[in-house]
C-alpha cells in the first residue's frame, strides 16, 4: 500500500508507519545493536483515557485522550498536547517517536512525549475547553510530573490550555510546581520568547542552509503553509532576517504576491477576524491560490508549517522550491523525500527545524527550576546558540557520510538515544 492510499484510510498509521520506517532506516545505516532497535522502536509508556465533559447545555459528551513516552533514557519525556479530530494512538505515537529524536539532535536533556485529545476544538466553548483540559490533566496526572513527562502546547492548545493544565496539576499535588508544563504565560512562569521560539528556530534553520549554500536571505522568495504559532513566527522571523515571504496559506486557502506579503497586517487580519484565519483578506496585488498551489509555488524556500503528510508522491514532482524547511512535523511522506532528492532539493527535517520550541521549553523548565528567570535577549542569544551547533553537527555527520540532511539528523539522534540506553544497560 502506497503512503497516499495508508493516509486515505487512517492518517495516524501511515505518520506511524513513516516515522518507523526512517528509525528502521538509520538504525541500518548506524548497524546498530538489533536489542536497542527494538527497543527504540516501541513505547515505554502508553495512556489512553476516557474524558466525560458536561457541556454547556447539561447533556455529557466522552472525549478519548491519550499520553505516550516514547522513551525516558536521556531525561524525562517532553512533547505537546494536540486537540484534533485526527487524533489517535498511532498519531500520538508518531509524534513522541519524533519528540525523542528532536531533543536528542538538539542536545536538550529530554526523551520523546507526547499526547492529545481527538475532538474539534472549534465546536466547544470556552468553559468546555476548560473542564476537558482539566479533566485529561487529571486522568494523566498519574504519569506526568517536572521529573517524569512535561506537556506542551501543539496544534490548537496554547497558553490558556498550560495554564489550566499547571493548575490542575498544582490541585492535585498540592502545592506550587509551575515546571509541569512548558508554553505558560509569563505571569506564571512562562519563559519570554517561547511563544515565538519555534518559528524563530525555523528562520535560523532557513539562515543556516541557505548560508551553506552561498544565498544571501535577501535574494531569497519564501512560501509558508500554515499561518498559526509556527508559521505566522516564521514568516515574521524569516522576513525580519531579509528574506521576501511570497504566500503564505491556512485552513481558509493560499495567498500569494510575488512582490512580498505584509505578513505583520495578516497576523493582525487573523486575530481580528471571527475565524482566527486569512477567510476574505485581500490587499493590492493579492492573488487567492489553493493550499496545493502554494506548495507547488516558484520560489527558493517552501515551509510546510501546518500539519503532517502534505507533501506526497502526488504533488512532490511538482515542488519548484529548492529548499524545504519543515515547520511543521512530518509534512513530508518517504515516498516524497525520495522523489525531491532526485530533483536535488535539500530538505532541512522537522526534527532540526521545528526544535526551536523544545529548546525553549527546556529554558523555561530550567528556569522554572531555579526560580530565576532571564531576560528575552538572553533566551533568543542562547536559542541562536543551540540551533545552529545542532544544524552544525547534523550537517557535519551528513559531510562524513555522504547522506542527506534527514538521514544524517535522524542517524546522529538515534546513535545519541542509543548510546544513553546503552550505557545504562536493560533493567533489571
Ligand atoms: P496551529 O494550530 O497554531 O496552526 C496550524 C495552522 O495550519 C493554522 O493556520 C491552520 O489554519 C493551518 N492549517 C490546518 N490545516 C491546513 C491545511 N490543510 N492546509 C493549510 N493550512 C492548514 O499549530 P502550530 O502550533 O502552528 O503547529 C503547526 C505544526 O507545527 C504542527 O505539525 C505541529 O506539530 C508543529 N509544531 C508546533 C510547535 C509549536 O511550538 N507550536 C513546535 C514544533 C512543531
Amino acid at each position: 500500500m502506497t503512503s497516499v492510499e495508508m493516509l486515505a484510510k487512517n492518517p495516524g498509521a501511515s505518520f506511524l508507519a513513516n516515522a518507523q520506517a526512517s528509525l528502521t532506516k538509520a538504525a541500518q545505516a548506524l548497524n546498530l545493536d538489533p536489542n536497542i532497535f527494538a527497543l527504540l522502536r516501541t513505547n515505554s509508556r502508553s495512556l489512553i483515557v476516557s474524558l466525560p465533559v458536561e457541556m454547556d447545555d447539561g447533556h455529557v459528551e466522552v472525549f478519548t485522550g491519550y499520553r505516550v513516552q516514547h522513551t525516558t533514557a536521556r531525561g524525562p519525556a517532553k512533547g505537546g498536547i494536540r486537540y484534533h479530530p485526527s487524533v489517535s494512538l498511532e498519531e500520538v505515537s508518531a509524534l513522541a517517536q519524533l519528540m525523542t529524536w528532536k531533543c536528542s539532535l538538539v542536545n536538550v536533556p529530554f526523551s520523546g512525549g507526547k499526547g492529545g485529545i481527538a475532538v474539534d476544538p472549534r465546536r466547544l466553548s470556552e468553559n468546555e475547553l476548560r473542564r476537558m483540559t482539566r479533566r485529561y490533566t487529571y486522568a494523566i496526572s498519574p504519569i506526568i510530573g517536572p521529573n517524569i513527562d512535561i506537556p506542551a502546547p501543539d496544534m490548537n492548545t496554547n497558553e490558556r490550555t498550560m495554564s489550566w493544565i499547571s493548575d490542575t496539576y498544582a490541585i492535585i499535588k498540592g502545592e506550587s510546581n509551575s515546571e509541569i508544563v512548558t508554553g505558560k504565560p509569563v505571569s506564571l512562569g512562562g519563559s519570554l520568547g517561547r511563544i515565538d521560539a519555534t518559528g524563530l528556530g525555523v528562520a535560523i534553520s532557513v539562515k543556516e542552509v541557505l548560508k551553506r549554500a552561498g544565498k544571501p536571505m535577501e535574494e531569497c522568495t519564501v512560501a509558508v503553509q500554515g499561518f498559526g504559532n509556527v508559521g505566522t513566527w516564521s514568516a515574521r522571523h524569516i522576513a525580519e532576517m531579509g528574506a521576501k515571504i511570497v504566500a503564505v496559506s491556512d485552513i481558509s486557502g493560499g495567498y500569494y504576491n510575488p512582490d512580498g506579503l505584509d505578513i505583520e497586517a495578516m497576523a493582525d487580519y487573523v486575530k481580528q477576524s471571527k475565524t482566527r484565519t486569512l477567510e476574505g483578506y485581500s490587499t493590492p496585488g493579492l492573488s487567492t491560490i489553493t493550499n496545493e498551489e502554494l506548495l507547488e509555488l516558484p520560489c527558493d524556500v517552501l515551509v510546510p508549517a501546518a500539519m503532517e503528510n502534505q507533501i506526497t508522491e502526488a504533488n512532490a514532482d511538482r515542488i519548484q522550491a529548492k529548499f524545504i524547511v519543515e515547520g511543521a512535523n512530518g509534512p513530508t511522506t518517504p515516498e516524497a523525500d525520495a522523489i525531491l532528492q532526485e530533483h536535488g532539493i535539500i530538505v532541512v527535517p522537522d526534527i532540526l527545524a521545528n526544535a526551536g520550541g523544545v529548546v525553549v521549553s527546556y529554558f523555561e523548565w530550567v528556569q522554572g527550576r531555579e526560580g530565576f528567570y532571564w531576560t528575552v535577549d538572553e533566551v533568543r542569544t542562547r536559542l541562536h546558540h543551540f540551533m545552529e551547533v545542532a544544524f552544525d553537527d547534523m550537517y557535519t555527520f551528513g559531510q562524513h557520510r555522504n547522506v542527506p540532511l534527514r538521514q544524517s539528523a535522524m542517524m546522529l539522534a538515534v546513535q545519541r538515544v542509543a548510546d544513553a540506553v546503552a550505557l545504562r544497560g536493560i533493567f533489571p
